[in-house]
């Protein structure tokens, strides 16, 4: 996988151009880029200088399908060639996003009513916000507006999705959290659970707390609450036992919509198509993007329940065209490239891979780092998983922030030739490996990671 590129004359010009998101701009203008990418086949990309890196992360949780899919890419191609672009406006339509939308609602529970496309998992979570206040307006109820997400979530950057993220450094700035979002305790039972508390009453108390916030603030204007079946980037937290369980009677007595952010957890990657076959959600809504296409084009797809759709639906008799939409929406490209990519994770059978292969993630990660003396936790299910780092394992007593632990470990595992992502915010390390990620490279994935913990705290498991 050899490349033309002029390493030096790339790194200067990323350095002098560009405003990279996340990420530190004074870092990345004095040192320029922290790595350029170049290619990748499987599980593995190839940087600028030839350096060949095992990408544990799946890019940002995305590349189900895995890198160099020239399948993915003649589809792509030949929607190109064919059109190119048209809108989907006024009515209009595409062959490509027409086949997807029907392929999609096969896929969802029957529960859903419609799709609608947009390109990134922003866009999305902010479409069903609006929606939520569309419909609750079309229902005689526009007070009913508050939007309940929990800390540590992440849902988005978009000015409204940004406030459901439950991240401060995403508000720190920038004046959000907006009023209409309010944030409950985040369902992470290491940092969260009282001493002696089991799963089912850690559980029992979230679901309390979102009855008496609900009773608080008036149901009369509580419209929804938005949840990733596990959390991604506030650390990968699976739900306590009972979760969903004790927090779905809830809304539903307090007629507030829930939304199923599966925008990391869809499309396979927990070993299950969606997080809510893992889990039991029941969902009025649907937030789905990354996995959809692999990453290879920006598209998303949000659903809505038949009931929202019916509202939506009766609505134009007094409002007219529903205004909301993006112009790259139903891309035929994009549309065309989740249809390839689909293909290819029925073909493969990548969706029962990944649950396979995530069991032995997990298994090999419990066994080679559980009794780690600072590995306070190993948590996921399929192919997503972390590690908790901790100071002191008795006490689950994390380290002082300022040492930024989880990001030296991360380092250290990229000397190793492995890319993990640190979540400092938890002092974590992520993993969301391609679905076709094989034992050999888990072995190698669990190998790196090990020793570097072990280089970075300075103590042998
Ligand atoms: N929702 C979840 C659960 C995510 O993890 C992300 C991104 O990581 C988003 C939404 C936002 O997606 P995007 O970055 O495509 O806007």
């Amino acid at each position: 996988m050899a490349n033309t590129y002029d390493a030096a004359a790339l790194r200067r010009a990323d350095a002098e151009s560009i405003l990279h998101p996340a990420s530190v701009a004074a870092d990345v203008a004095a040192n320029g880029p922290a790595g350029i990418i170049a290619s990748g086949r499987g599980s593995t990309v190839v940087d600028v200088d030839g350096t060949e890196l095992l990408d544990a992360v799946g890019g940002l949780w995305c590349v189900n399908a895995g890198y160099g899919r020239q399948e993915i890419g003649d589809a792509m191609a030949k929607a190109a060639g064919e059109l190119g672009y048209f809108h989907t406006f006024t009515g209009m339509s595409n062959p490509q996003q027409i086949q997807l939308a029907e392929k999609l609602m096969g896929l969802v529970p029957d529960t859903m009513g419609r799709v609608f496309f947009g390109s990134s998992g922003s866009d999305c979570n902010d479409t069903l916000m609006k929606i939520i206040w569309y419909v609750n307006y079309l229902r005689g109820t526009p007070e009913k507006r508050k939007i309940l997400s929990r800390r540590q979530a992440y849902h988005g950057t978009t000015i409204a999705t940004a406030s459901l993220t439950g991240l401060a450094s995403f508000h720190k700035g920038f004046g959000l959290p907006l009023p209409e979002v309010i944030h409950l305790t985040a369902p992470d039972y290491f940092r969260n659970a009282t001493p002696g508390e089991s799963e089912e009453q850690f559980s029992a108390r979230l679901a309390a707390e979102l009855d008496e916030t609900i009773r608080r603030e008036g149901p009369e204007t509580v419209a929804a609450m938005f949840a990733e079946p596990i959390m991604g980037a506030g650390g990968v937290i699976a739900p306590p036992k009972g979760y969903f369980e004790a927090i779905q009677p809830v809304l539903k007595a307090h007629g507030v919509f829930l939304v199923a952010d599966e925008v990391v957890c869809g499309y396979g990657r927990l070993g299950t198509w969606f997080g809510m076959d893992s889990y039991p959600i029941r969902p009025d809504m649907i937030a789905t993007a990354k996995g959809l296409t692999s990453g290879y084009f920006p598209l998303s797809a949000g659903f809505v329940s038949h009931e929202i759709w019916e509202t939506l639906r009766d609505g134009s008799a007094t409002m007219g065209a529903f205004a909301h939409g993006f112009t790259y929406a139903g891309h035929p490209v994009g549309c065309a490239a989740a249809l390839a990519n689909l293909a290819i994770i029925e073909r493969e059978g990548l969706v029962d891979q990944a649950a396979d292969t995530g069991a032995y993630l997990h298994r090999c990660l419990n066994e080679t780092l559980a009794d780690h003396p600072h590995v306070g936790e190993i948590r996921g299910r399929g192919l997503l998983a972390a590690v908790q780092l901790v100071e002191d394992k008795a006490e689950r007593r994390v380290f002082d922030s300022a040492l930024k632990t989880a990001g030296k470990v991360s380092a250290a595992t990229k000397a190793r030739g492995v890319l993990v992502r640190p979540l400092p915010t938890v002092d974590s390390l992520a993993m969301s490996p391609p679905l076709v990620v094989t034992r050999a490279e888990v072995d190698r994935l669990v190998g790196a990671l090990t020793a570097a913990i072990d280089e970075v705290t300075g103590s042998a498991a």
